[in-house]
């Protein structure tokens, strides 16, 4: 997928994870005065650790670490794409086709749809390695190559439609503000990903998945039961046929305002026991009470804002020096987005580190206030085994750091067994 139409999907998707350690809710949790047995925290830990196969741990490993070295090549990828735009004069040609049309903002409008496109198809080699086989080698796919190339075309349809409006958008307030374009810049992204997060669970999943109300049941009332304990309407949590696409198991919360729900996947409610879906939920209203949504957006608002004021930085020294050679005038000039889009993919690649760690921070909040409301520490554990399906186990710390979004297997099974250690004694 083209850098700028990945950037997008996953500035909406980030906002679908769930921040700020001063908000980490605490039950109040007294040590037990009775004598407890002495409780070994790492060597339980130690204990879920070791059930995973040496096998399974180094393809685990293989799949998550390739991620790191993936994160570079799409960096590079994208840099190449502008290469062939500007070096290749693809897009003065494209530039030369829209001059015909009669007003500027159909000029602009025409320009961002073919790049999107042409990027689109130019990317796409490593997109299907990415997002079909590489996948399938791994056994993570329940996709044929058909059910695939479907969804990414209605991926790129939304994405060709809604991103060249945004673009449109953009254009238009450099060309109004000038060099201070980029506040206006965070402002209209903001705007747009909230609306999308809005639309997101009512117009954008129900094109590639069915969600449905949880089915009646024990798991349903035990879940509904702590939504309510946690102010969370019940009528609010949802079914998701995720097994359509993968057999990962997930759940999350998505929607703004009146869209907002918590949703569970298909994969989750069968693959595992009553007790591993209810440190799931405990998790994901989490997520919803701690109101990660707003407050990713916000993180979200912050970051773009300082990309656009580097990129522009960058944009405007490489323009004056190369400007002519590959036919860009100016910062308005939409001949420079390719330009634009490659820097782009250069500051998301830099802020990987930083975005990770906002969004870890929120998912570790998440798991804290998961433990308290479902009170299944082993359950959460059992998950968060699960997950090295697909997530490193056990990185080192500086690892966790750089190129997690969400907390280690390692680390949460720690976390599960010391709040087990230190409540054991409550009921
Ligand atoms: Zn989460």
């Amino acid at each position: 997928m083209p850098t700028l139409l990945k950037f997008l999907l996953v500035c909406l998707l980030l906002a679908t994870a769930g921040s700020v350690q001063a908000q980490t809710p605490t039950a109040p949790s007294p040590a037990p005065a009775t004598a407890q047995p002495a409780y070994d925290v790492n060597a339980a830990t130690q204990a879920y650790l070791n059930t995973l196969t040496p096998a399974q741990k180094a393809r685990s490993d293989a799949y998550f670490e390739g991620g790191y070295w993936l994160l570079l090549v799409e960096m590079l990828y994208a840099v190449g794409v502008a290469a062939v735009f500007l070096g290749l004069g693809l897009s003065r040609r494209i530039k030369a086709w829209t001059e015909r049309l009669p007003q500027r903002f159909l000029r602009t409008l025409a320009y961002v749809a073919i790049y999107l496109l042409l990027a689109w198809v130019l990317s796409f080699p490593l997109t299907v390695y990415v997002g079909y086989f590489r996948e399938h080698h791994y056994g993570l796919s329940n996709q044929s190559f058909g059910e695939w190339l479907g969804e990414s075309l209605t991926s790129l349809a939304l994405s060709v439609v809604f991103g060249s409006l945004l673009i449109l958008a953009l254009y238009a307030a450099v060309r109004r503000a000038g060099r201070t374009w980029w506040v206006w810049g965070a402002g209209i992204m903001g705007t747009f990903v909230a609306v999308g997060i809005f639309l997101g669970p009512v117009f954008i999943s129900p094109l590639f998945n069915k969600s449905t109300p949880l089915p009646a049941g024990p798991v349903r009332a035990a879940i509904l039961s702590m939504a309510r304990a946690n102010g969370v309407p019940a009528d609010n949590v949802y079914l998701v046929d995720a097994s359509r696409q993968s057999k990962r198991i997930s759940a999350n919360v998505s929607g703004i305002g009146s869209t907002i729900r918590v949703s569970l996947n298909d994969n989750l409610l069968r693959r595992c026991t009553p007790q591993e879906v209810q440190a799931v939920m405990g998790h994901e209203l989490g997520h919803y009470v701690l109101n990660h949504i707003y407050e990713l957006l916000l993180s979200f608002v912050m970051v773009i804002g300082t990309g656009f004021w580097l990129l522009d930085w960058m944009f405007v020294r490489l323009v004056a020096r190369f400007g002519s050679r590959w036919g860009v005038a100016d910062r308005a000039d939409v001949g420079g987005l390719p330009l634009a889009v490659a820097l782009l993919a250069v500051l998301t690649f830099l802020s990987t580190p930083i975005v990770n760690t906002i969004v870890r921070t929120n998912e570790l909040e998440a798991d804290v206030f998961g433990l308290n409301a479902a009170r299944q520490p082993d359950g959460f554990a059992a998950i968060a085994m699960k997950l090295s399906e697909y997530r490193k186990i056990d990185p080192t710390p500086l690892e966790e750091a750089l190129f997690f979004d969400h907390p280690s297997g390692h680390t949460r099974v720690y976390t599960a067994m010391r709040w087990k250690a230190e409540h054991l004694g409550d009921k």
